[in-house]
C-alpha cells in the first residue's frame, strides 16, 4: 500500500480533527501518502482533495469540526455515483480510504465497495453513539458534556424561579446523550426513545410525576430531559400540552447544534488518536471492510453491517439507577 485517502462524512463531531491527526501522522510514520477529500463523498465526486502532511495538522487536536469539512451527498447514493467514485480513487491511485462518520457513512462504504477493489475502513465519529462494537464514537463524551453544561445553568435559573424546564437533547433516535446527560444532571426525569419502542410518552403521567415531585419537596426546580425526535413537535409541544392541562409554567429549551460544536474533551481525543492509529495499521496488513472501535480498551475490528444491524443497546445499569434508584416520585410510593 502507498497511498491513503481520508474523508469525514455526515454530522461533524468533535474529535475528528483528533482522529484525522493521528491518520496522517501514523501514516507518515509508516511511509505513505496521505490525501484527504474534502465535504465528504462529494469530495471523491468532485476530486476535491488535498496532500495532508504532518504540518498540516499541527495545533488541529483541540478543534471541534473538522479541518476537511463534512457534508452529505445524495449523489454518491446512487450506482452511477459510487461508479464515479470509484472511477475517481483509481485514477488518484488510493489504495486505502478511511471513512469518518456515522452509519450513514458506513452504508456508504459498503455501496462504495461494489464498484472499487480498494481498501475501506471506517471511524465511528458522530455524537450519537448509535453504532454497534464500539463503546463509543468520537464526539459523543464531548457532546455530554456540552449539553451537561447548559443543563447546569438552566438549574440555576430553574432553582431561582422554582420553574420547570423541558430539555431537549440531540442523538437522532438514540437516547445515549440523553440518558447521560440526565444522570449528569440530575435531571428528574428522562424521555429516551428507548424507553418508548412502541409507544409515546403519557402526558397525563407526566404531569402526575411533576405535581407528586412538587407535593413531596414543595415548589421546586423540575428538569425534564428529552431526546430529539421522540415527541412530535418536541420539547415546545410537550411543555405547550402540559403548560394547558396544568396551568404549571413549564420552559422548553432545544440545545441544538450546540452540542455538536467546541473543543473535544480528553476522551474523545484519546478515542479519536488510537482508533485513527489503528486503522492504519489495519489498513497496512490488508483489513478492509470494517469499522475499528473500542471494547473495554482493547482495539476492535467490526464488519460494517454489524455496526448497524441493531439497535444498540443503552447502559441497563445507568437506565436502572436512572428509573428506580434516583426517581424521587417512584420510591416515595
Ligand atoms: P450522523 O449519524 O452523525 O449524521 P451519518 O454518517 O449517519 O452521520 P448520513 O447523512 O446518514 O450521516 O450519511 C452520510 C452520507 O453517507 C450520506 O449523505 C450519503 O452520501 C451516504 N449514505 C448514507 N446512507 C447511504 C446508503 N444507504 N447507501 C449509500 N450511501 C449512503
Amino acid at each position: 500500500m502507498k497511498r491513503l485517502a481520508l474523508l469525514t462524512s455526515g454530522g461533524d463531531a468533535p474529535g475528528m480533527n483528533a482522529a484525522i491527526r493521528a491518520i496522517v501522522l501514523a501514516g507518515h510514520y509508516f511511509g505513505l501518502d496521505v490525501i484527504g477529500y474534502r465535504h465528504g463523498f462529494n469530495g471523491l465526486l468532485e476530486q476535491e482533495y488535498q496532500t495532508l502532511m504532518p504540518s498540516d495538522v499541527n495545533n488541529i487536536i483541540q478543534r471541534g469540526g473538522t479541518i476537511l469539512k463534512s457534508a452529505r451527498c445524495k449523489a454518491f447514493t446512487t450506482e452511477e455515483g459510487a461508479r464515479q467514485a470509484a472511477d475517481n480513487l483509481q485514477q488518484a491511485g488510493v489504495d486505502t480510504l478511511i471513512i469518518i462518520g456515522g452509519d450513514g457513512s458506513f452504508r456508504g462504504a459498503v455501496h462504495l465497495s461494489n464498484f472499487w477493489s480498494g481498501s475501506i475502513i471506517g471511524l465511528p465519529g458522530t455524537i450519537d453513539n448509535d453504532i454497534n462494537g464500539t463503546d463509543a464514537t468520537i464526539g459523543y463524551y464531548t457532546a455530554i458534556d456540552t449539553a451537561l453544561e447548559s443543563i447546569d445553568k438552566v438549574r440555576d435559573t430553574a432553582d431561582a424561579f422554582e420553574r420547570i424546564f423541558l430539555i431537549e437533547v440531540m442523538g437522532r433516535h438514540a437516547g445515549f446523550i440523553g440518558l447521560s446527560a440526565a444522570v449528569c444532571s440530575g435531571a428528574e426525569q428522562v424521555l429516551l426513545p428507548e424507553l418508548y419502542p412502541n409507544s409515546q410518552p403519557d402526558v397525563e403521567e407526566l404531569v402526575g410525576h411533576i405535581q407528586k415531585a412538587q407535593q413531596i419537596r414543595g415548589k421546586c426546580s423540575y428538569i425534564m430531559v428529552i431526546s430529539e425526535n421522540l415527541w412530535p413537535g418536541g420539547a415546545t409541544d410537550l411543555a405547550n400540552q402540559i403548560n394547558a392541562r396544568t396551568g404549571i409554567d413549564c420552559r422548553p429549551v432545544i440545545l441544538g447544534h450546540v452540542q455538536r460544536g467546541g473543543s473535544p474533551v480528553s476522551l474523545d481525543r484519546m478515542l479519536a488518536s488510537k482508533l485513527g492509529a489503528y486503522a492504519v495499521e489495519a489498513a497496512l496488513k490488508g483489513r478492509t471492510g470494517i469499522m475499528i472501535g473500542e471494547c473495554n480498551q482493547r482495539m476492535v475490528e467490526v464488519p460494517f453491517e454489524q455496526t448497524w444491524n441493531k439497535p444498540k443497546e443503552l447502559d441497563p445499569y445507568l437506565v436502572r439507577i436512572q428509573q428506580e434508584v434516583f426517581d424521587l416520585v417512584k420510591n416515595s410510593a
